[in-house]
């Protein structure tokens, strides 16, 4: 017997971005924690790694040079200069894993979830995650660590700047609760995943079923 989890489908490109400090890391982490047939695309960066960061894990760190290189090469499904450093997300990877099936998670800026849109629309899902309030923002930003004063207002600029593209998603979250905001970009995940079009084995399972 089947039902619709074990049909053969097309994977889906699911962008998750928000300001920083609005949750959207801890929400990924959960999704790539208990969710099955979703991994991160991991992107490629010229800036440097914070302590921690794993090179290939967290993102493919390459000095300029090499990422000039990749994009005249059109090894990216797009790019983009964010806050001074170059940010891409790798083709072969991707394209390959959708055709077999496999969710990609994506946490990129409002530049690249346009670029990608604009390249891939049918596979592509938007979701934009914002926090309850200014304030509720704020208040992260700060308890990060001891940052000065000009560090904190500069990324609540950044902040501001990032939710003005709210507009540009097919999925708001507000995430006044964690658990919460997580069901419910759970639930967005599901609903996307049944999509008639992502289904590609339903040509060959309905024909059975009619006989
Ligand atoms: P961070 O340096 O703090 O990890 O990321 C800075 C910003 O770059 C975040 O808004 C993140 O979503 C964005 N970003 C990370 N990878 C990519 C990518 O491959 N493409 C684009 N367009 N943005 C990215």
């Amino acid at each position: 017997m089947a039902d619709s989890s074990n049909l053969a489908r097309r994977g889906l490109m699911f962008i998750l971005s928000s300001p920083s400090g609005a949750g959207k890391t801890t929400i990924a982490r959960k999704l790539l924690a208990e969710v099955d047939g979703i991994g991160m695309s991991v992107s490629v960066t010229t800036r440097a790694p914070r302590p921690g960061e794993v090179d290939g894990k967290d993102y493919v760190f390459v000095d300029q040079p090499t990422f000039d290189r990749m994009v005249e090469d059109g090894e990216f499904l797009e790019w983009a200069v964010v806050f001074g450093n170059s940010y891409g997300t790798p083709k072969a990877e991707v394209k390959q894993g959708l055709k077999d099936g496999q969710d990609f998670l994506f946490d990129i800026d409002w530049q690249g979830t346009q670029q990608l849109y604009q390249r891939m629309e049918v596979d592509v899902v938007r979701v934009f995650i914002l926090p309850p309030s200014i304030g509720a923002l704020e208040s992260r930003l700060r308890s990060r660590g001891t940052d000065s004063e000009d560090v904190i207002q500069g990324r609540m600029d950044r902040a501001r700047a990032e939710i003005s593209h709210w507009d540009g998603y097919d999925y708001v979250v507000v995430n006044d609760d964690i658990d919460r905001c997580f069901e419910q970009v759970h639930h967005v995940l599901q609903a996307e995943r049944l999509r008639r079009a992502r289904q590609t084995g339903l040509v060959d399972f309905t024909r059975k079923l009619m006989g």
